[in-house]
Formats: C-alpha cells, structure tokens, sequence
C-alpha cells in the first residue's frame, strides 16, 4: 500500500482535471452562451435567485472601476444583466453570485450536451483501487460545489460521483490558508494527519502541511510551473499512479 492516509482530498483543476479545460472550454462556454441563458431563463426560478444575487453584489460595486448598474425592470433589465456579468468576468471576480450563475450556466451546458468535464485518464481507476483498499475521497476545489457536481457526472470518463464521499468548495475557507484544513478535517471528523492533500499549487500544500495535513504536488500537462526548491519538500507525480502503484 502506497497512501497510509485514510483520507485522499483532492484539488481539482490541475490536479484530476485539465487547466486547459476550465481555462478554454468552461469560463468561455458561460460568456458565450450568456446571453442567450439570460434571455431564455429570465422567469425561471433558478435565475431569479441569481439575479437577486447579482443586484446585491452590483449594490456593493458601485464604486468600482467600469462598474455596471443593473437596472430594475423593464426592457433594460435583460441588457444591463448581461453587460454586468461581462464586466464580472472581464475583471475575473470571484464573487458569490458570479459563481452561481457560471453553475447554472454549466449546468444547462452539460444537461444539453454542450460540455463534456474533463477527466485524466488515470484518475477513475486509481480512486477505484483507493476505495478498494478502504480510503475515503473529497474533493475541495474553488469551483462551487454544485459546478464539481457537474463536471463528475458529465466527466469524459463518464459518471464518476460515486467515488466521492463529498465535496468541499472555498465556502469552508480559502485554499492557501491554514484554517481550511483543520476545518475541512473537523468536517469530516478525523484528524489532519489523516489526510493526503493533492494539488498543483505550492502554496495551497503548504497551508494543508502547516495544518498537519501531507500533501503531494500533482506536474500535470498545462499547469503553472512551480517554484522548484519549494518543489523538493514535497513528493510530486506526473498522475495519480504511484498512489497505488509501488515504484
Ligand atoms: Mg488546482
């Protein structure tokens, strides 16, 4: 056995899925598809959420640079919703009600065939044999919880959700900070050393190792490159092989 841990977390983009595809197929599907999901969704329930999500984020944005009132009612309504969430993505917010509707977006391409996540290869099989030998997984990635929901049931290799036990997003806490571990671990009620953390971010590793937690780095195709004698402390693979693979 190569994982004494009884818990694998796994960091997604980057590490089990391709930065290309959230970089060049997912972020912009949801600016393409825009406005024709505002203006065919516009009395559904979901985006009324939505909408009510982005007309108070816009009511705490008004001072910032290019800044896009929402209008109220109307004929303008539908137009000032989009200009606003183009202005969002533009400037790259990581707000709340950005995120959702992105989720929504995804969702609705994912339902219709649009979108196929992305998966490497080697990832169903080896969380397989990881399961097999009585580990549990979770994931905790940036994306919402409901977007990874997605991408798993929609994934390339098929519907993959049933290998995880669950998923935690940054509403547990941001990634490169310490806290998040300890409260990802006190979530799942064991303790940080438990837990192998995977990612392809340094500093997102050692925020899990200053929590107790181990963590490896995943090199995989497209990923930034990383600082490399802040590499040497940690144990990096090319794919999720030698977690179950002597070498
Ligand atoms: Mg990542």
């Amino acid at each position: 056995m190569c994982v004494n841990e009884s818990i694998i977390l796994l960091d997604i983009e980057g590490t089990i899925t391709s930065i290309n595809f959230v970089k060049e197929e997912l972020f912009p599907y949801a600016a393409e598809v825009l406005e024709d999901y505002v203006k065919t969704h516009w009395n559904d329930d979901d985006f009324k959420e939505d909408l009510e999500l982005l007309k108070k984020q816009a009511a705490n944005d008004t001072s910032l640079e290019g800044f896009i009132p929402i209008a109220d009612d109307g004929e303008d309504a539908k137009k000032s919703v989009i200009e606003n969430v183009l202005w969002q993505m533009k400037n790259d917010r990581k707000t709340t009600a950005l995120k959702q509707l992105q989720g929504h977006i995804w969702k609705y391409g994912y339902d219709c065939g649009n979108l196929v996540g992305h998966i490497y290869s080697d990832v169903p099989s080896v969380l397989s044999k990881l399961l097999d030998e009585g580990k549990k997984i979770y994931t905790y990635s940036s994306g919402s919880t409901d977007a990874q929901k997605y991408l798993f049931k929609y994934s390339c290799m098929g519907n993959i959700s049933s290998l995880f036990t669950k998923y935690f997003d940054t509403k547990i806490g941001p990634k490169q900070i310490e806290t998040s571990y300890t409260n990802i671990a006190k979530e799942i009620g064991v303790n940080c050393s438990d837990i192998l953390f995977l990612t392809d971010v340094i500093e997102e590793a050692e925020a899990a190792v200053k929590a107790g937690c181990n963590a490896a780095i995943l090199i995989r195709p497209g990923n930034l490159p990383q600082d490399p004698e802040k590499l040497l402390k940690f144990r990096t693979m090319k794919t999720l092989d030698p977690l179950v693979n002597d070498e």
